[in-house]
């Protein structure tokens, strides 16, 4: 009796075992599932607002990027690749832009060879992101196209703001027709930053208009300013061409020396984004003529100033160029207060 008793016993003893066992067992499959199962609700969250909605967009220079910040507003993720003090003529995408160009929805660029070795990533890029070159949309009647560059057109359009006010409605129309929702946002935000660029071309002619017209000579490091000079009346000289990648040599300085020399203009100026030593060379080139040059500041050409700064944005930097050059050519300081 005892014998079936603890045979028994045993038996129900390794059945309670096994019994615990599975317990066990069970409670620890439920909880790894319910982890997995909150870290796959998780991974499905719908992205945050900050990345959900907003159309990716990445420009080149610095003046385009002001245009879709306007223009796009909150609709839009602006990334701008060029910062202040970058020289478009040579910049060369790094691995970062790459991964940054192909990651955008669209892309804005200049254009007219202005962002000369980018040419072969935009081209490989343009069958994948939408890209838009905004110099390139503006009417061929209204660009320069100097002998030199052989049918070419000038892409330093920004300086002359009626026409930089085109390629803000070119912007406008693609992100309308990429984001029709958002439409009415788009038209208003433009409406809104082209009167401010009205405005600005206002206050740049009558800046100009200061300085008596013989005097209206603007020499800079690099032909830049071509634009500015046509429509607000400047003769304009270069030390370089059109485009940085070639080197001044001693004969450029010197013909632009016996220029200044001869004219006796009062100052010449440097640019961000082109390196100041041609342009002290010229200086110094004038001196051994007899005649003193001055350097009459910094203007903003290529590339806005430093984020945050007014001339961080195109109308601060237009309005500091022009403040600097009329304070340089008379000898007056300018009103400083907003237009
Ligand atoms: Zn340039």
């Amino acid at each position: 009796m005892f014998k079936i008793y603890l045979s028994l016993s045993k038996t129900l003893t390794r059945y309670l075992n096994v019994l615990t066992l599975l317990i066990y067992v069970m409670c620890v499959s439920l909880f790894t599932i319910s982890i997995l199962a909150n870290i796959g609700c998780d991974s499905k969250k719908p992205p945050s607002t900050s990345e959900a909605g907003k159309i990716r967009i990445v420009c080149t220079i610095g003046m385009i990027t002001d245009i879709v910040k306007n223009v796009g507003g909150d609709q839009v993720e602006v990334v701008g690749m060029m910062g202040p003090g970058v020289d478009p003529h040579l910049y060369k995408p790094a691995a970062k832009d790459i991964q940054r160009l192909k990651s955008a929805h669209i892309i804005f660029y200049n254009g007219l060879h202005l962002e000369a070795k980018m040419a072969e990533v935009l081209a490989d890029i343009s069958g994948d992101v939408k890209t838009v070159a905004v110099a390139e949309g503006v009417d061929r009647t209204l660009l320069l196209s100097p002998p030199e560059l052989e049918g070419q057109s000038d892409p330093h359009l920004w300086f002359d703001v009626t026409l930089w006010m085109k390629a803000v409605e070119i912007v406008r129309d693609t992100l309308s027709k990429l984001d029709p929702d958002s439409e009415t946002v788009y038209r208003k935000n433009t409406e809104h930053y082209l009167a401010k660029l009205s405005k600005l071309h206002q206050y740049v002619k009558t800046q100009a208009e200061r300085i008596p017209p013989e005097q209206r000579v603007l020499v800079t490091a690099h032909d830049a300013f071509n634009y500015f000079g046509k429509a607000y009346g400047f003769e304009v000289r270069g030390l370089q061409g059109i485009n940085t990648a070639t080197e001044a040599g001693i004969a450029d300085v010197q013909k632009l020396a016996t220029f200044i020399a001869e004219r006796r203009i009062p100052a010449i100026f440097v640019e961000s984004s082109v390196s100041s030593r041609s342009l002290e060379a010229v200086k110094a080139a004038v001196q051994s003529k007899g005649f003193n040059v001055q350097i009459g500041g910094e203007l903003f050409s290529d590339a806005m100033g430093n984020e945050g700064t007014p001339e961080g944005t195109y109308i601060g930097m237009v309005r500091h160029n022009v403040r600097t050059i009329v304070q340089a050519l008379t000898g007056e300081t300018t009103s400083t207060e907003e237009n």
